[in-house]
């Protein structure tokens, strides 16, 4: 059992431990040193951190930090406050992970959700024999499969689910399944969502659930791990309007990553070909990012035309149809998905964000270059830094004052240890959009701009009107 995290990470978390500050390094970050410095960065400030640490890690297994949540939980509002408020259509629902077992012979999952896995007769190491091109050996040196004159066995197929048992009588008859995907339990609650919102065709279901699959290789820090969350939304329309639907979510998905900050330039479409398509599907574009390690998957666009109410339709014996008033007859919805990983776009927003330069001004004094993660201030986990100057003639007073009316609006980041450089550093490099600080001026602060580094004075008693303004840009 690999229960050890012996992937380089574990290595860069540890290096990091040691690291007082960042690397040193000028503006131009190499790609593979970005991504080590992103994930010494998580551990440092509490983003994510190895699961089971004290006893040497799980193997692609990851906790969030205080940081990592508030960043995940804001990701998550937004796209479900963006999928269920801007579209009246779409419904909100919150699944089980354990589901009847016939819902995953039905959906091809227990057949079908295979990679084909060889081994190394040498070293042991497991690869998928369909990647073994990118695939690296994890010997050192490293070197890629069969480089080693290792020979490799034949390709055998392993199935991605984890499997358990309910109930106290490990049998063949009580396995179930941790899902795989959220998507099923949405399709076998079509109807009942649909009666019970009292909604029509086109409409949709949207659900944000954790998903396990035993992936052989996992790996890219949190891009590709083997419990993870997926935001999915469901769109059921009629056939004939599906193409139209499809286009239109097509584009709406990609509009959604720019609203969350992205870079434009490192966002595309990758058209599934013929071969990639499953053989249900009619249509498959994902959203791809180019990370340090290349274009990745991080959404997927689906046609998956009407075969998984077909199936549920055939494996349950009830009907999942939708009356047409018009034709006076009964059809199966045809289906368009939107599939994104909370956990990859969450990795996506901090390589995104993760900056360096070597900066004037606004803390400049401190040595090495300013690390500074540039979240969109509505997605930064905390919003506002509150930094009195000294500890000293009436200011934490003050700036409690200050805080005390603020924190029941945001998540505010207080800090009054070290130079007032040292503490605008650590608050850029835990994405902090404003920071505030309370000098011996009265009735006015000074608010630092985390990214232009610009600071306006404010008076105290304009500070609500000036972060409603601030966070509504
Ligand atoms: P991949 O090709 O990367 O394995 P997939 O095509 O199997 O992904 P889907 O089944 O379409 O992925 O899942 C939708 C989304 O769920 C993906 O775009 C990705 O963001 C996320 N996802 C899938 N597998 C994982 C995983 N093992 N770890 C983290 N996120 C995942």
């Amino acid at each position: 059992m690999d229960f050890i995290d012996d992937w380089p990470w574990t290595n860069i978390f540890k290096k990091c431990e040691k690291m007082k500050s960042p690397m040193a390094v000028q503006n131009i970050i190499s790609s593979s040193e970005k991504m080590q410095k992103v994930v010494s960065l998580c551990k440092r400030r509490g983003f994510i951190y190895p699961s089971s640490e004290v006893y040497g890690g799980l193997n692609s297994c990851y906790d969030y930090g205080p940081l990592g949540y508030e960043l995940k939980n804001n990701l998550k509002q937004n796209w479900m406050n963006w999928m269920t408020r801007e579209h009246e259509s779409i419904e909100p629902l919150d699944t089980s992970i354990l589901m009847h077992p016939k819902i995953w012979e039905a959906s091809g999952h227990v057949a079908n959700f295979t990679d084909p896995l060889v081994d190394c007769k040498t070293c042991k190491a497991r690869f998928r024999a369909d990647q073994l091109d990118t695939a690296a050996c994890g010997q050192r040196p490293s070197k890629h499969p069969n480089e080693c004159g290792g020979e490799l066995t034949e390709p055998r197929l392993f199935n991605l689910m984890f499997k358990t048992f309910m109930g106290p009588v490990e049998e063949g008859s009580s396995v179930v399944y941790l899902r795989p995907e959220t998507a099923q339990g949405i399709y076998v609650n079509f109807l009942n969502v649909m009666t019970t919102s009292r909604q029509k065709l086109p409409f949709g279901i949207a659900q944000i659930g954790k998903a396990f699959r035993n992936e052989i290789t996992p790996g890219n820090f949190t891009f590709r791990t083997r419990e993870f969350e997926q935001m999915e939304m469901q769109y059921f329309v009629k056939p004939g309007t599906d193409m139209e639907s499809f286009e239109y979510w097509k584009e709406r998905r990609m509009q959604w990553h720019y609203s969350i900050g992205l870079t434009k330039e490192r966002l595309r479409y990758h058209q599934h070909s013929a071969k990639e398509l499953a053989h249900y599907a009619k249509a498959a574009f994902d959203i791809q990012y180019e990370f340090p390690f290349g274009w990745q998957e991080i959404e997927g666009i689906h046609h998956r035309s009407d075969f998984d109410l077909k199936q549920h339709e055939q494996f349950s014996g009830k009907k999942l149809q939708v009356f047409d008033e018009a034709s006076k007859s009964s059809f199966v919805p045809y289906i368009i998905e939107t599939s994104v990983g909370c956990d990859r776009v969450l990795l996506t927003l901090l390589v995104d964000a993760y900056d360096e330069e070597a900066s004037t001004g606004g803390g400049a004094e401190e040595e090495g270059p300013r690390v500074v993660l540039r979240f969109a201030p509505h997605l930064a986990p905390m919003k506002i830094a509150i930094l009195p100057l000294m500890k000293k003639e009436g200011l934490p007073e003050r700036a409690d004052k200050i805080y005390q009316a603020l924190k029941k609006r945001y998540r505010i980041y207080y800090d009054e240890s070290g130079s007032i450089g040292k503490r605008y550093r650590r608050a850029d490099e835990a994405g902090v959009p404003f920071a505030l600080t309370v000098d011996m001026e009265p009735g006015s602060v000074t608010i630092r701009q985390r990214d232009s580094m610009k600071q306006d004075r404010v008076s105290e008693t304009e500070l609500e009107s000036y972060f409603e303004k601030a966070f509504q840009l």
